[in-house]
């Protein structure tokens, strides 16, 4: 599938640090989800080249940081408009590794890009402040400065906006960045740093570290414990965001996390019904449904659960199944054995206890699954309690507004959230009682640059995206004047 790239120099399977693309002792295999066919071998790094790179990224820091802001985001605009010029051979390079139809995996490239954008445009808007003074013979001042070296480890689900999104706003305040991508989903990474290359970006701003999963753990380790790098970043399971957390507590590092969710999708019978099973099409099946903001939960109020169930069931039996290179597919395969295992233990567990398929419920060859719409789920079964992470819809069946908001909110998670009514009272109430960091109501897509996106609870620290953005990779200095 990568042999018709427009432009094959942008598939780099050597990692890229201090401005050299380095071939590291050990390679290890990235294959196609669809096919299970290899794609590439590429740079299996480990800990020498990692410090390597955060002496690189830590050289570089104030060679960076000294360039007026209008500079670095002269920098960031060009790698934008790199991006968006070779979208086409970005979406191959992610269709290949990642498995998302093509058409999608080019939303993926424009939705990634368009973080470079907005930071670029927010580098040149990092305000300080002046507070008026309590006493005459004082000033007193708070500027923003760059943090330092920033470390960023991302997932495969979104191989390219899971980068940008970190790394955008961390050179944009100034700081230097070394990415650890997942080990799903290398090209993406190194081709849209190729393209970096091309911007203009000096030496040892943005490095890339490729490694396999055993190698990313040990590089994992030296990134929580370096001194260099002062905020790690990373989006991923709970699970590898608790190990994080706790490798860096020697260090104090500042941390931004982006972690699993366990989406509510609430309909309540004021709901138009039409939009809400469009919303929840998108929200629940869109990159196969492996994605942390996906509809994980769907509760639908009882005088309209039949006719919800029967036209979900309807619209998701039109979703077409196979590898993302071909016309008309919406889904592709799920990335790896274990989730296709995790998805069957999920439906599995549901039926076992009294759950109904109204839709789908089958594997198809070894990595793909059919969309799926369960009823009569309860909240005793496992979907009701962890992410599912597949084309898997289970719907419970709710009575009352407050019952469904305790439902909703028993879970330790809390990233995203949604909701259709028409009733405004109520959008106001359940808006504000849902304990999620986002609420989309009448909508089940919500995620741009502009807004911020994160969560609450054990979902994460910190927000992406939107001016907060910022506010992670900048430290705020208090300048006290004094003999005025
Ligand atoms: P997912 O379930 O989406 O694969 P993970 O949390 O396992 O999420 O992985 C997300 C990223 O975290 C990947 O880049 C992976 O290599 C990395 N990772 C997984 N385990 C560790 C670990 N113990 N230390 C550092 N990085 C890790």
């Amino acid at each position: 599938p990568l042999a018709s790239l427009k432009d094959a120099s942008l598939l780099k399977t050597h990692a890229l640090i201090n401005g050299e693309w380095v071939a590291g002792g050990a390679r290890f295999d990235v294959t196609d989800p669809a096919t299970g066919a290899k794609l590439a071998d590429v740079a299996n790094l480990g800990e020498v080249e990692t410090e390597a790179a955060l002496q690189a990224a830590n050289t570089a820091w104030p060679i960076w940081r000294a360039k007026t802001a209008k500079e670095r985001a002269a920098i960031l605009m060009k790698w934008y408009q790199l991006i968006v010029q070779n979208a086409d051979d970005l979406a191959r390079i992610m269709t290949a590794e990642q498995g998302k139809p093509l058409a999608e995996a080019r939303g993926e490239v424009m939705y990634g890009a368009s973080f470079i954008e907005w930071f670029a445009e927010e580098a040149k808007r990092i305000y300080g402040e002046t507070i008026p003074t309590t006493d005459s013979n004082k000033r007193y001042l708070v500027i923003k400065q760059a943090m330092g070296v920033c470390a960023a480890i991302t997932p495969w689900n979104f191989p390219i906006a899971m980068i940008t999104r970190k790394v955008a706003p961390a050179l944009a305040a100034g700081c230097t960045v070394v990415i650890k991508p997942a080990e799903q989903t290398p090209l993406s990474a190194l081709a849209v740093a190729e393209l970096a290359q091309r911007a203009g970006m000096p030496a040892g701003v943005l490095n890339i570290i490729t490694a396999d999963g055993d190698s990313s753990i040990t590089i994992g380790k030296v990134l929580c414990s370096s001194d260099i790098v002062r905020h790690l970043s990373f989006t991923g399971s709970t699970e590898v965001g608790r190990i994080l957390m706790k490798q860096c507590a020697p260090t104090i590092k500042k941390l931004s996390l982006e972690l699993g969710g366990n989406a509510p999708f609430i309909v309540f019978e004021d709901a138009d019904l039409d939009s809400a099973v469009e919303g929840a099409i998108a929200s629940k099946y869109r990159n196969a449904g492996q994605t942390c903001v996906c509809a994980n939960r769907l509760y639908v109020q009882d005088s309209v659960y039949d006719a919800f169930v029967a036209k979900l069931a309807e619209k998701a039996g039109a979703i077409k199944v196979g590898n993302g290179f071909e016309a008309g597919i919406n889904q592709g395969p799920l990335i790896d054995d274990q989730a296709i295992a995790k998805v069957e233990a999920h439906v599995a567990d549901a039926l076992a206890k009294g759950a109904r398929v109204v839709l789908g419920g089958q594997r198809i060859g070894e990595r793909f699954y059919t969309p799926t719409v369960l009823a009569d789920v309860t909240s005793d079964m496992l979907c009701a309690r962890e992410e599912t992470f597949g084309p898997v819809a289970p719907v419970f069946r709710f009575k009352t507004e407050t019952e469904v908001i305790a439902l909703a909110n028993d879970t330790e998670f809390g990233l995203a959230s949604y909701f259709y009514s028409r009733d405004i009272g109520r959008v106001y109430r359940v808006g504000e009682a849902l304990e999620y960091g986002m609420v989309g109501i009448n909508t089940g897509l919500i995620a741009v640059a502009e807004v911020p996106f994160g969560g609450v609870k054990q979902s994460g620290l910190g927000r992406e995206g939107s001016h907060h953005g910022i506010d992670d990779y900048v430290e705020v200095k208090y300048l006290c004047l004094g003999d005025i």
